[in-house]
């Protein structure tokens, strides 16, 4: 890859409408609660008012019946991990080694997130519950937050 002039800060500043918003990809508020009063986090998922099918993210229409009105239902905050892979490969904001599983809920809902722990700490079936931590580095270098699984303690 080359460092073109097209690629460079100044000129990815200018914002022309809303098609660039890398830096928020990952963070979802719409995914995702921190109840203020200090309660644990829990990511939402859409129940679909017609047919009852629960989605995470949401989907819409619901691909079961096309319905378009869906209740929000907080999810399990602990799952077992089905899979998991150690990442060693850098990716734009995000520094290697880190850690990606599939976490299987108990609304039988397969969740794509990172691990918080050690690379090649974590095993298929293993529980985990809900957290919420630095998931990649913006443009700025900043942290941004999203959920995380960890070991359940
Ligand atoms: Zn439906």
């Amino acid at each position: 890859m080359s460092d073109s002039k097209s690629n460079d800060k100044s000129s990815k500043k200018k914002k022309n409408g809303k098609e660039k918003e890398p830096d928020i990809t990952f963070y979802h508020p719409d995914l995702l609660e921190v109840p203020e009063d200090g309660s644990p986090p829990y990511l939402k998922g859409y129940k679909c008012k017609k047919c009852g099918q629960l989605d995470f993210p949401k989907l819409s229409p619901c691909p079961n019946c096309w319905g378009e009105e869906f209740e929000m239902v907080p999810l399990s905050r602990k799952g077992t991990v089905y899979s998991v892979t150690d990442i060693m490969v850098p990716a734009p904001g995000m520094k290697p080694p880190y850690v990606i599983a599939y976490v299987d809920l108990p609304e039988n809902l397969r969740i794509l997130a990172q691990l918080e722990g050690e690379v090649g700490s974590f095993k298929c079936n293993e529980e985990v519950e809900l957290t919420v931590g630095p998931i990649r580095l913006n443009d700025d270098g900043l942290p941004i937050m999203s959920y995380k699984f960890k070991k359940a303690s």
